[in-house]
C-alpha cells in the first residue's frame, strides 16, 4: 500500500475500513454508552470472593465515586493516585476520577515507599486510593500533605472508601471536558529504564477502544454475551485499556483477579465459562506447558490475546493444541501509543486468515511505516526498521518532559516506537524485538526473543531468556539463562547444540547459566536489563 505524503513513503494501514470514531465526548460517556441497555447485567465479578454488581450498579457508583471525590475537596486537572490489587474500587475510582475530568495515575502496589513518592511527587498527585496493606508505604507521603483513601477499612486520618460510595450522585460537579484532556497517566513499565508518565488523553483512550472494538467489523469482536478474565495488572495500560475499558464498552462481563495463580485462573474459567482471555507470554507460557491445564474444561474460550511482549510461534502453535476451539493471536502495544497499536485480524467479526506469531496488522483509523534505522527511510514489505506510528489514539507526551516527548513523537506526529519489526505482504507485523535489546555479534544482529522462543520449544527447558554478554573480539555473544523442567537434567552442551542446529553461526549460545526463575515484570516482560546486571556480577567475580 503505497501513500499519502509523499509518493515514496510506505504507509501501512489496517485491511479494515475507516471508521467513524465519536472522540470528541468524555472517555466515561462513551465507555459506558451501552449501560443502560445492559443494566441488569454482571459487569464486574470478583473471582476470589464473587461479589458482583451489575452495569446498572457500576454507572451508579461510578457517579457517587465522583462527587464524593469532589466533597474530599478534588477538582478537575487534579491527579488521583491508584495503588491497588485488581479490585471493583479500582474501577469505580478509575471511572470516578474520569467523570470529574481528573486524572488517574496507576502504580504498582509492589513499589518501595521511595518509588512511590517519585511517582507521587512527578505526577503531582493529590489523593491516594488504596488498601489498609499499604499504610505503611504511603504514609510518609500522607504526613506531607497527600489525602489517603482505604478501601478496606480505616486508619488513623485516613477515610474509608464509603466516602465516595456514599456520596450523593446528584452532586456531581458538571464540568467541561476538552477531549485534549488527560485522564490516563500510566507509566511504562521500565523494562529498558526508569518507567516514564505517559498521558494519555479522553480522545486518545476513547480513539484506542474504538479502533479495537467498534465498527460494523470490528478488530476486536466481543458483545455483551462475552464474559472475559482480567489477570493482569489494571495499572498497566494493556489492562486497563484491551481489558476493562474494551469490556465495558461492548458490556460484557468481566471476572477479575488479583494476581496470577494457574489453578485459579483455570477454576474461574470454568466456573464463569469465560469467552475471552487477553493474557501476556509468561501466562501463555503454563497454559501450554503446565499439566494441571488438563484438568479443566477450558471449552468455553473462544478468543485468547498475547501481548506485551514476543511470543513465539511454536509457543503460540502449543497453545492451540491446549485450547483448541480457540482463535488465538496477539496485539502488539506500548503505553505511548495509546496502547494498542497492531491486534491480530483473526479476532475480527469477519475474520481474517493470519499467520501463527504474526502481532497482527496496524489496527484502523491509524498509520504505520517502517523506518530505515540508518537512513530515515520508510521501508517496503518484508524489510525490518523501527516502527513508528501515528494516529488519534497516540499519548499527548511524557508528563513534565518535553524533551523525551519530542525525541519519541516528531513533527509529522508520528510516535517511534524503539521497536524492530517488518510488515509482510499480507499486512501481517512481526516484531523482531526492541533496538536497545538487539544483540550485536561482530556486527551481525542476534534478536534475544527469536533464540528465546527456539528455547522455550525444547520439551526439558521451562523457560528461558537471553541477553548480549561483552565479548573483546566480537563485541557482543548471546548468552542464555534457562530454567530446567522439573527432572530433567539437560546439559549446557545439550542445550548449546539444540539451538546451534537451528541456527546461522553467530547466532549460537556462547554460554548457558542454569537458573530458577526468569525475571519478569508484573505485566510479563523478561527484565533483561536484571539480567545483564548479574551478568557482570559474574564476571567479576
Ligand atoms: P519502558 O519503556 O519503561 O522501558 P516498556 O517498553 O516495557 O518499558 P510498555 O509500554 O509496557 O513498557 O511496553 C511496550 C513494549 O512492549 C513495546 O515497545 C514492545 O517492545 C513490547 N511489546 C508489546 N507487545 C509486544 C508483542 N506482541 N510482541 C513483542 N513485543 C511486544
Ligand atoms: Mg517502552
Amino acid at each position: 500500500m503505497v501513500a499519502s505524503t509523499a509518493p515514496d513513503v510506505h504507509i501501512f494501514r489496517s485491511k479494515l475500513p475507516v471508521i467513524d470514531i465519536p472522540n470528541h465526548q468524555p472517555l466515561v460517556q462513551y465507555i459506558l454508552q451501552r449501560a443502560s441497555e445492559v443494566s441488569e447485567k454482571p459487569c464486574l465479578i470478583d473471582g476470589p470472593t464473587g461479589r458482583e454488581l451489575t452495569y446498572g450498579e457500576v454507572e451508579l457508583l461510578s457517579r457517587r465515586v465522583a462527587a464524593g471525590l469532589a466533597n474530599v475537596g478534588i477538582k478537575k486537572g487534579d491527579v488521583v493516585m491508584i495503588l491497588l490489587p485488581n479490585c471493583i474500587e479500582f474501577v469505580l475510582t478509575f471511572l470516578g476520577t474520569a467523570i470529574l475530568g481528573a486524572i488517574v495515575t496507576t502504580a504498582n502496589p509492589f513499589y518501595t515507599p521511595a518509588e512511590l513518592v517519585k511517582q507521587v511527587k512527578l505526577a503531582g498527585v493529590k489523593l491516594i486510593v488504596t488498601q489498609h496493606g499499604y499504610v505503611q508505604k504511603v504514609s510518609e507521603i500522607a504526613s506531607n500533605g497527600v489525602k489517603v483513601i482505604l478501601t478496606d477499612g480505616e486508619f488513623e486520618n485516613f477515610e474509608h472508601f464509603s466516602v465516595l460510595t456514599e456520596a450523593d450522585e446528584n452532586q456531581c460537579p458538571n464540568v467541561d471536558i476538552d477531549p485534549d484532556d488527560a485522564v490516563a497517566l500510566p507509566f511504562s513499565s521500565g523494562t529498558t529504564g526508569l518507567p516514564k508518565g505517559v498521558m494519555l488523553t479522553h480522545k486518545s483512550l476513547i480513539t484506542s477502544v474504538a479502533q479495537q472494538v467498534d465498527g460494523e467489523n470490528p478488530n476486536l469482536y466481543m458483545t455483551s454475551e462475552d464474559c472475559l478474565i482480567c489477570v493482569l495488572p489494571m495499572f498497566h495500560i494493556y489492562s486497563l485499556n484491551s481489558i476493562l475499558l474494551c469490556s465495558l464498552r461492548v458490556g460484557a462481563t468481566l471476572v477479575i483477579m488479583q494476581k496470577f495463580d494457574l489453578a485459579t485462573l483455570l477454576k474461574l474459567v470454568q466456573k464463569y465459562k469465560v469467552t475471552t482471555a487477553m493474557l501476556v507470554p509468561p501466562v501463555i507460557l503454563a497454559l501450554a506447558k503446565d499439566p494441571t491445564v488438563l484438568n479443566y474444561d477450558l471449552s468455553s474460550v473462544r478468543m485468547v490475546q498475547s501481548g506485551a511482549a514476543p511470543l513465539g510461534k511454536d509457543l503460540e502453535d502449543a497453545l492451540r493444541i491446549r485450547i483448541p476451539g480457540a482463535v488465538i493471536g496477539q496485539g502488539y502495544g506500548m503505553t505511548e501509543a495509546g496502547p494498542v497499536l497492531t491486534l491480530s485480524l483473526s479476532f475480527a467479526k469477519y475474520p481474517f486468515s493470519v499467520k501463527s506469531g504474526s502481532c497482527g496488522t496496524v489496527v484502523r483509523n491509524a498509520e504505520l511505516k517502517v523506518l530505515d534505522p540508518e537512513t530515515g527511510a520508510a521501508l517496503s514489505y518484508n524489510e525490518p526498521g523501527e516502527i513508528c506510528i501515528r494516529g488519534a489514539q497516540i499519548m499527548k507526551g511524557y508528563l513534565n518532559n518535553t524533551e523525551s516527548t519530542s525525541l519519541t513523537i516528531d513533527e509529522e506526529g508520528w510516535l517511534h516506537t524503539g521497536d524492530v519489526g517488518y510488515v509482510d505482504e499480507d499486512e501481517e507485523v512481526f516484531i523482531v524485538d526492541r533496538v536497545k535489546e538487539i544483540i550485536k555479534y561482530k556486527g551481525f544482529q542476534v534478536p534475544p526473543a527469536e533464540l528465546e522462543a527456539i528455547l522455550i520449544s525444547h520439551p526439558d527447558i521451562a523457560d528461558a531468556a537471553v541477553v548480549g554478554q561483552k565479548d573483546a573480539k566480537a563485541g557482543e555473544v548471546p548468552v542464555a539463562f534457562v530454567v530446567k523442567k522439573k527432572g530433567s537434567d539437560i546439559s549446557e552442551e545439550q542445550v548449546k547444540e539444540f539451538v546451534a542446529k537451528q541456527v546461522v553461526f553467530y547466532k549460537k549460545l556462547q554460554t548457558v547459566y542454569f537458573v530458577d526463575t526468569i525475571p519478569k515484570s508484573p505485566a510479563g516482560k523478561i527484565l533483561r536489563k536484571d539480567l545483564r546486571s548479574r551478568l557482570v556480577h559474574y564476571q567479576s567475580a
